[in-house]
C-alpha cells in the first residue's frame, strides 16, 4: 500500500503533486518522490523523510518544473527505505518515469531476463522492471507499450507512467491496487484515492481491473490490454475531507477490517508457486530445520494471540515443541534457548520495545531469530537472521485486525514450508491446507458480508459489565485475542477462558443474564464444547455461539449463532476472528467511542 499522485494541466504540477503526497501520506510514509516533465526531460526528487521534507528540498515544487508528473510515498515491499529504492522509477533511457503501488509477482524472472539484454537497474524494488519494460517494447506507441508491459505483470499494480515523448499525456493502469481518476477543467489527474483530488475536482472514475487509462489535460480515455475503448462513469463525491481519508468509512479500524482479504491475499499468493509454499525471502534452509529440536515465539499483545495459534498449527504439522512467551515475561526471566532453538519474533511495526530486548536476547544465547513484521527496515526486521513480511499496508487503527491475520497468514505459509522441508506431513496433506489457505480472502469475504448482523447482535452486550469468551484448541487462542480486541476499543472486562477449564474456579463468576461467546468451530471437539456450553446456561449465561457453517446443532443450545465459511482446521483462527473484530467495533461504535484511539493506548509500543 503507498500513495500515487498524478496531474496533467497547464498549472506547474509539482505543487499539486506534493499537496497530494501529504494527503496520502497516512497510506505510507518511509519515503516519497515526484518526477515531473520539463523541456522534453524528466526531472525527479526524492526524499527518505516525510513529505514536508521533499517540499522543503524543492522550494515548494519550483526547483522540478513542468505542467505533466507523478508522485508517490511508499510503503516499502521490495528493498528496504532509500532515495534508490524510492519512486518514480525511471527506465535506462530516462524517456518514461513509473509510479507503482503493490507487488510485481514475477519481477525476478522479469528483472534476470531484463539484465541479460543490458538493462541495468538502479533499484532493488520489483518497481522498476516496469519502466525498463517500457523501454524495450515502446516504438512509438505509448498505449500499445504500456498495455504489452501490464499483460506481463503477475500480481499487484496501480501505475502511474509519463513519456518524454508524450509530454502533455499522463498514462495508469491498475489490476488489484486500487487508483481513481479526477476530472477537473484543462486538467486532470490521477490518485490512489479521493484524499488527494477532493480539494481539486469531485469526479471521478475509479479504474477498473485490467483497465489503462490515456489522461491529457482535456480528455481521458479508457482502454483494454487489446486497446479496445472501454466506457466509463463519472461519479460525484461528496464526502467531507475526513472521510475522504478513510475512503468513505467512519474509522480506519473499518476501513482496515474491510481491507483484511486483500491484505492476506498480498501477503500470501505471491508465496505459493504451483500449489506449494515458496520462501524466497527467508535463506533457512531444510538442513537448518533440521538441526532445530524446538520453536519459541515471542511478542507481544495481538502479535502473542497469533502466535499462540502458531503454536497449535506448528505442533501439530511439525512435530516439534512450540513455547509462545510474552516479550516483556522472556526478557527477564534468564530465558532457556540455544542454536538448536529457532525463536519467531512477531511485531506489526517492527519496532516494539519489549519484543526487540527479547530477539537481542535470544540471539545472545545463540539461537537463529525468524521475525514476521509489517514494516520492511524495521528495527526488529534489520537485527532479525531472517524475516517473512507481511504485507498488509500500513495501519493506522491501534487495534490491530488485518496486522494480526496477516501474521497469522505467515504463520500459516512458514508452517507448510517448514513440514514439507522435513517431510512431517504427506504432500497431499500440505496441498490440502496450501488450497485453503488461499481461498482463506473469499472466506473472509463472506463474513464481512454479514457485518449487518453482527452489528445487531452487538448491542446486546453494550451495557455489560463484563463477559466471557470460552473455546477449546485453536478457538482458545481466538478468544484470547476476541477478548483483548473487546477490551481494548469498548471498555467493557471480558475474560477469555480455556472452555474445560471454567470448572476449575471461574465458572463461579457464571451468573443469570452474563454473556458466554463460546467459539465451537473445531469439529473435534464439538461434542465436549456443547457440553461447556451447557454448564454455562445451566447458570443462567446468555449464549452467543460462532461455528462452522453447517454445524447447526448448536443452535438448541445458544441465543444467538454467527456461523462462519469451513476453511482447513488449522487455518480456523483466521476467519473465526473476524466476526469479533467487527463486535468489538459495533460495541464501542454504540458506545459512542473514539475507536482508532482507544484511550491510554498507542499503536506501535516503543517503550518498555
Ligand atoms: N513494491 C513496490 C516497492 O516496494 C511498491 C510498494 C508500495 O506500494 O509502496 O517499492
Amino acid at each position: 500500500m503507498c500513495g500515487i499522485v498524478g496531474f496533467t494541466g497547464v498549472n506547474p504540477a509539482s505543487p499539486i503533486l506534493l499537496d497530494g503526497l501529504e494527503k496520502l501520506e497516512y497510506r505510507g510514509y518511509d519515503s516519497a518522490g515526484i518526477a515531473v516533465i520539463s523541456d522534453g526531460k524528466i526531472g525527479t526528487a526524492k526524499t527518505v523523510e516525510r513529505i514536508r521534507n521533499l517540499i522543503d528540498k524543492t522550494d515548494g515544487g519550483k526547483a522540478v518544473p513542468g505542467s505533466i508528473g507523478i508522485g508517490h510515498t511508499r510503503w516499502a515491499t521490495h528493498g528496504g527505505p532509500s532515495e534508490t529504492n524510492a519512486h518514480p522509477h525511471l527506465s535506462g533511457n530516462r524517456k518514461f518515469a513509473v509510479v507503482h503501488n503493490g507487488i510485481i509477482e514475477n519481477y525476478v524472472e522479469l528483472k534476470e531476463k531484463l539484465i541479460k539484454e543490458g538493462h541495468i537497474f538502479a533499484s532493488e524494488t520489483d518497481t522498476e522492471v516496469v519502466p525498463q519494460l517500457l523501454e524495450k517494447y515502446y516504438d512509438g506507441d505509448l498505449l500499445g507499450a504500456v498495455a504489452k508491459v501490464t499483460s506481463m505483470l503477475e500480481g499487484s499494480f496501480a501505475l502511474g507512467i509519463v513519456c518524454t515523448d508524450y509530454p502533455e499525456t499522463l498514462v495508469a493502469a491498475k489490476k488489484f491496487s486500487p487508483l481513481i481518476i479526477g476530472c477537473g477543467k484543462g486538467e486532470n489527474y490521477i490518485a490512489s484515492d479521493v484524499t488527494a483530488l477532493i480539494s481539486h475536482t469531485r469526479d471521478v472514475i475509479y479504474l477498473e481491473d485490467d483497465t489503462i487509462a490515456v489522461i491529457s489535460k482535456d480528455d481521458v480515455n479508457l482502454y483494454d490490454y487489446n486497446k479496445n475503448p472501454v466506457k466509463y462513469d463519472v461519479s460525484h463525491i461528496d464526502w467531507d475531507i475526513a472521510a475522504a481519508e478513510k475512503g468513505g468509512y467512519d474509522y480506519f479500524m473499518m476501513k482496515e477490517m474491510c481491507e483484511e482479504p486483500r491484505a492476506i491475499r498480498q501477503t500470501v499468493d505471491s508465496r505459493i508457486k504451483n500449489g506449494s509454499v515458496v520462501l524466497e525471502d527467508i535463506s533457512l534452509t531444510a538442513e537448518d530445520l533440521k538441526k532445530i529440536n524446538r520453536i519459541s515465539i515471542v511478542a507481544c499483545g495481538s502479535a502473542y494471540h497469533a502466535g499462540i495459534v502458531g503454536k497449535y498449527v506448528m505442533e501439530e504439522l511439525l512435530r516439534l515443541p512450540v513455547d509462545v512467551d510474552l516479550a516483556s515475561e522472556y526478557r527477564y526471566r534468564n530465558p532457556i534457548t540455544d542454536s538448536k532453538t529457532l525463536t519467531i519474533i512477531i511485531s506489526q511495526s517492527g519496532e516494539t520495545a519489549d519484543t526487540l530486548a527479547a530477539l537481542k536476547e535470544a540471539k545472545a544465547r545463540g539461537s537463529r531469530v525468524l521475525s514476521i513484521v509489517n514494516v520492511v527496515g524495521s528495527s526488529i526486521a534489520k537485527a532479525s537472521d531472517d524475516v517473512i513480511y507481511t504485507w498488509a499496508g500500513p495501519e493506522i487503527a491501534v487495534a490491530t485486525t488485518k496486522g494480526y491475520t496477516t501474521q497469522l497468514s505467515v504463520l500459516y505459509l512458514f508452517a507448510i514450508w517448514a513440514a514439507e522441508q522435513l517431510g512431517t506431513q504427506s504432500k497431499e496433506t500440505l496441498a490440502e491446507i496450501t488450497e485453503s489457505l488461499h481461498n482463506l480472502p473469499n472466506a473472509i469475504d463472506r463474513v464481512l458480508d454479514s457485518k449487518e448482523k453482527i452489528k445487531k447482535m452487538a448491542k446486546h452486550c453494550v451495557d455489560s459489565q463484563s463477559l466471557f469468551f470460552i473455546g477449546r484448541n485453536i478457538d482458545y487462542a481466538v478468544a484470547l485475542e476476541a477478548s483483548l480486541k473487546l477490551k481494548e476499543i469498548s471498555y467493557i472486562h471480558s475474560e477469555a477462558y480455556a472452555a474445560g477449564e471454567l470448572k476449575h474456579g471461574t465458572i463461579s463468576l457464571i451468573e443469570e443474564g452474563r454473556t458466554v461467546i463460546a467459539l465451537v468451530a473445531q469439529e473435534d471437539l464439538f461434542d465436549k464444547m456443547l457440553s461447556n456450553v451447557k454448564e454455562v446456561r445451566a447458570r443462567g449465561a446468555y449464549v452467543v455461539a460462532c461455528a462452522n457453517e453447517g454445524d447447526t446443532a448448536i443452535e438448541a443450545e445458544a441465543e444467538e449463532v454467527i456461523y462462519i465459511p469451513k476453511v482447513h482446521k488449522l487455518l480456523r483462527a483466521a476467519v473465526e476472528i473476524i466476526p469479533f473484530q467487527l463486535y468489538a467495533y459495533y460495541v464501542a461504535e454504540y458506545k459512542g467511542l473514539d475507536i482508532d484511539k482507544p484511550r491510554n493506548l498507542a499503536k506501535s509500543v516503543t517503550v518498555e
